[in-house]
């Protein structure tokens, strides 16, 4: 059996299967192959109720039922409580001021708990268990697959893997084992190259599937999944650098400048730079003179000035003229933003910063064009029609085109598109660069600018393609942001503080959770603070008085823009939003951030939200308000009144809650496992070496054509969601 043959083909499918299979994007026995099991249960470890004694600990898995909640005889406090059945016995399980877990399960429901067993003789319960709903009941201890007949078995793990409605972690295991037992083993090959796997110790694929699916030992389970670790972290490598050699080896426009002509630049500028902005600017003016594309980073904290480098090296192309050709018009820049509204803060920025020179710049997003200078008044923009702005840019009239991905739709052409720069991106390959291009070939120099602070592991592999320049250095004058932790019951004299802020005329953000949308995850509602609700409770109550304004993810963009232009014009006192503020808002009166839940968040994420009060050089707050008063909280919390900078955070992350709670840990297109592998600096760096030298001697990979497939994605992507 072939690799490439539909599921459909190994198994009889039902509908429940179908859909499942497709929610988890599973189509190839190639896909169910590297759909790996999440972790495994050593089944001598659960133990069947009938043998649950007082004072132990259990692990049981089971059907709950009899649910109810009820008041304490005495105390009156909250209980709840109900059955948990096995195929051997039932026992009681009783929840002791949790009552909302009761309603947060259903009867029939299978689950896994994990507590202690109280009580004595025949009335022992199970106490406070910690439940795990959607569990894979353990496959049945006398699975013939699952008998040792290997004398060198001496683990008994069943795989557990990330299930979804209507398909099981069972399912998956006979379905694989299925696979195996059809020879498809044999027409796998390996992506990574024998000499490497042999370098690292790392078992080779077929070996490596066997065990991390049918493990007949811990150690096994441990090697495979190190080795898939490896690979992932290689693949994505090997596909960074190929591309990085790809661009290096395009042409592009040589951009000529000096110091001198810079500076007549900068020194306009109503501060001076700070040294890590000029390194910027210099490492930026070195690649614009090479014959070569450039790929750069610029990463730096919220507030070190990241508008400032793009202005100075937009103006740096925008004014310097092709070498060769003498009619050509102006080099072109594009500026692309995530949102519409940072196009629009951008796009005000440059108008700023170009004021006094004869250069037009234009914006285009999804709602909208506009032009500066305005022909009838030049200190000002103006609306324009798209069809206009998009003739200028692109016979060359326009040489800076600030914008969302409406910039690079194909309808947008440039007649000399020099230098790219984009502010928070994290996929904007080669294809894109080349597809912006489109007319002559040439690749524009590309800056990709981002203030999400990333662990160094993890900046390695997913920008193993750029040039990284570090905007590490504050603007002079900048005072430290004050951060405090306040209690439930010691609000008060926080929200006295907050409303001596606004009556000196500053301005304020509150963070809260959530919206106020029916939330599936009933304990999340239950306690998170809504922005809705609270915004409410706030204008009845300590913030009565003041303006109040709401912003989340699920208004309309034109809403969203409304509003913040409400605040940046200070129609509005106070923010109550989600995170939705924590990319890039601009709005330097602010000087209060008050974080609800704060525990909820990670702490680069808490980082970024009280970046948007750091913005100038009034002194600034940070409350941060839990929702639990547990040690590990304040201690977890305390590290953001000590650490240097956001890098430090974003270690701090990966360290303490594990890479699923690192900051935007979904957008680099990494598994669960691939993210593991990131806390490994030596597997990390082993990756990058290996990959370095397979692209040097082989850039096309012409004689590795797993590997090329598989870091192409088109082969193999660990399937997790
Ligand atoms: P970010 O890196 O977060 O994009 P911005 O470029 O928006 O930061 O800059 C934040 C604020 O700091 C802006 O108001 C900007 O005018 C100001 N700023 C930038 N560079 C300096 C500097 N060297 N000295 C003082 N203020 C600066
Ligand atoms: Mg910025």
């Amino acid at each position: 059996m072939l690799p490439s043959t539909p599921i459909s083909s190994l198994v009889r499918l039902d509908e429940a299967h179908k859909k499942a299979l497709a929610r988890l994007r599973l189509v190839t026995v190639m896909d169910l192959l590297y759909h790996l099991p999440t972790r495994y249960e050593n089944i001598a470890d659960i133990q069947a109720i009938s043998s649950l004694r007082e004072g132990s600990e259990a692990i049981v898995y089971g059907q709950v039922g009899g649910l109810k909640t009820r008041k304490a005889w005495k105390s009156r406090r909250p209980i709840a409580e109900g059955w948990i059945e096995d195929g051997s016995s039932r026992i009681k399980v009783i929840w002791f001021n949790q009552p909302y877990l009761a309603k947060m399960l259903v009867n029939g429901a299978q689950v896994k708990m994990v507590g202690k067993i109280a009580g004595k003789g025949d009335k022992i319960y199970l106490a406070n268990p910690e439940i795990e709903t959607g569990v894979a009941m353990p496959i049945d201890r006398h699975d013939s697959i699952f008998k040792g007949t290997d004398a060198d078995q001496d683990d008994t793990l069943f795989p557990v893997y990330r299930e979804t409605r209507g398909i099981t972690s069972k399912w998956f295991f006979h379905a694989v084992k299925r696979a195996f037992e059809a020879g498809v083993l044999e027409h796998v090959h390996d992506p990574i190259p024998e000499a490497v796997r042999e370098r690292y110790s790392l078992p080779d694929i077929r070996t490596a599937l066997q065990w991390v699916h049918t493990p007949k030992k811990a150690s096994h389970t441990e090697a495979a999944r190190k080795r898939f670790a490896f690979e992932e972290v290689f693949a994505i490598q090997v596909a960074k650098q190929k591309e990085r050699a790809e661009t290096f080896s395009a042409s592009s426009y040589v951009v000529n400048t000096d110091a001198e002509h810079t500076e007549a630049f900068t020194s306009r500028f109503p501060f001076p730079l700070t040294g890590a902005q000029e390194k910027a600017i210099a490492d930026i003016s070195k690649d614009f003179v090479s014959q070569h594309p450039m790929s750069r980073l610029l990463e730096g904290d919220v507030g070190s000035g990241k508008t400032a480098v793009a202005a100075t090296t937009a103006y740096i192309v925008a004014t310097s003229r092709p070498r060769t050709e003498k009619d050509w018009g102006n080099l072109q820049v594009a500026y692309m933003a995530p949102t519409e509204i940072l196009a629009r803060q951008h796009f005000l920025s440059f108008i700023e910063y170009f004021a006094h020179l004869p250069i037009q710049i234009g914006l285009i997003t999804g709602s909208g064009c506009m032009k500066f200078p305005s022909k009838t008044n030049p200190s000002e923009p103006t609306d324009i029609s798209r069809t206009q702005l998009l003739k200028w840019v692109k016979n060359g009239e326009v040489p800076i085109l600030i914008g969302t991905h409406a910039l690079i739709q194909k309808a947008v052409e440039f007649k000399h598109l020099a230098y790219v720069i984009i502010d928070e991106q994290h996929r904007f390959g080669t294809a894109q660069r080349r597809a912006l291009a489109k007319k002559d070939n040439r690749i524009p120099h590309l800056l990709s600018m981002t203030a999400t602070p990333i662990p160094r592991t993890l900046a390695l592999t997913v920008y193993g393609d750029l040039d990284v320049t570090l905007l590490d250095q504050m603007p002079v004058g900048r005072k430290p942001i004050i951060t405090r932790t306040v209690q439930k019951g010691e609000r008060e004299p926080m929200y006295a503080h907050l409303r001596e802020e606004l009556e000196l005329g500053k301005q304020a953000y509150v963070i809260c959770p959530r919206i106020d949308e029916p939330d599936p995850d009933k304990e999340f509602a239950l306690q998170a603070k809504s922005v809705k609700a609270e915004a409410e409770r706030l204008k009845k109550k300590d913030l009565k008085g003041y303006r109040l304004g709401i912003l989340h993810s699920k208004m309309s963009p034109d809403a969203k823009e409304k509003l913040m232009e409400d605040f940046s014009a200070h129609k509005i006192d106070v923010l109550v939003a989600t995170s939705v503020v924590e990319v890039g808002v601009n709005v330097p009166n602010a000087t209060v951030i008050l974080i609800e839940g704060a525990e909820r968040f990670g702490l680069s994420q808490l980082h970024q939200l009280r970046g948007r009060v750091m913005r100038s050089s009034d002194q600034a707050y940070c409350y941060l308000l839990p929702e639990s008063t547990g040690e590990k909280t304040v201690e977890r919390l305390k590290a953001l009144t000590t650490a240097k900078n956001g890098f430090e955070l974003a270690e701090y992350d990966l360290a303490l809650r594990g890479s699923g709670e690192l900051y935007g840990a979904r957008q680099w297109g990494l598994t669960d496992l691939g993210m593991e592998a990131i806390k490994n600096m030596k597997m990390v760096e082993a990756a990058r070496k290996e990959a370095g030298a397979l692209i040097a001697e082989d850039a096309s990979l012409t004689a590795h054509t797993e590997l090329k497939a598989r870091s192409e994605g088109i082969v193999g992507t660990l399937h997790f969601e």
